[in-house]
């Protein structure tokens, strides 16, 4: 059934409950499956080469592709990229696209569908979903979308109010962090063990930036 066919990958991403954003997981594990992709599989492909070609890499995408130190797959890629530059203006002058950003969003938004479809049917996933503490909030904000998009005008309203309750109470434990970490560069509270709020900062950036 479509609406099930990311199901494996996605329960395995929520059974963990180690604090961090499951959709992030399944982010990071779609792009590290691309970034592969497009440099092995995909080169013998010619409609990826076609898409590869007009659309071309993101610098975030195109750094990861050269950290990859596949140089010569790489170098083909771009040897066609250019052609394709050279004889399109348009393509020239719009310099926001990429091949590895519209294919990753292109799955993620397949498993959001399939998460809406878990959560509606799937007790057993309804329950790993509960167990989430936290989601980051660009997956916050995609999942509410597609959740207004694909949901009844009956099921929507509760799994908007469990995500906000998720946020609600992500929000007020990074408040709080912040607000002891702030405190720490209080003289006052100097040598104070600052533990798990060492991390404040890096906490909230990881809610407000997600998987990148
Ligand atoms: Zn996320
Ligand atoms: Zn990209």
């Amino acid at each position: 059934m479509k609406e099930t066919i990311y199901s494996i990958p996605i329960n395995e991403s929520f059974e963990i409950t180690d604090g961090q954003c499951p959709v992030c997981r399944l982010h990071r594990r779609l792009t590290e499956d691309t970034l592969e992709y497009v440099l092995g599989a995909a080169m013998m492909e010619p409609d990826v080469r076609q898409r590869t070609n007009a659309l071309g890499f993101c610098p975030e995408h195109l750094a990861a592709l050269m950290q990859k130190q596949k140089r010569l797959p790489l170098a083909l890629l771009l040897e066609t990229h250019f052609k394709a530059l050279t004889e399109s203006e348009k393509r020239l002058f719009d310099a926001s696209t990429c091949y590895v950003c519209d294919r990753v969003g292109g799955f993620l938004k397949a498993y959001y569908g399939n998460i809406l479809y878990l959560w509606r049917g799937e007790e057993s996933f309804r329950r790993k979903w509960n167990a989430q503490t936290f989601l980051c909030r660009p997956h916050t904000a995609a999942l509410a979308a597609a959740a207004r998009d694909e949901l009844s005008k009956k099921e929507a309203p509760a799994f908007l109010a469990s995500l906000r309750e998720k946020s609600i109470a992500s929000l007020s434990r990074m408040t709080e962090s912040l607000e002891i970490f702030i405190r720490s560069f209080d003289h006052r509270f100097a040598g104070e063990d600052l533990g798990e709020h060492k991390q404040a900062v890096q906490n909230a950036a990881a809610f407000l930036c997600g998987a990148k």
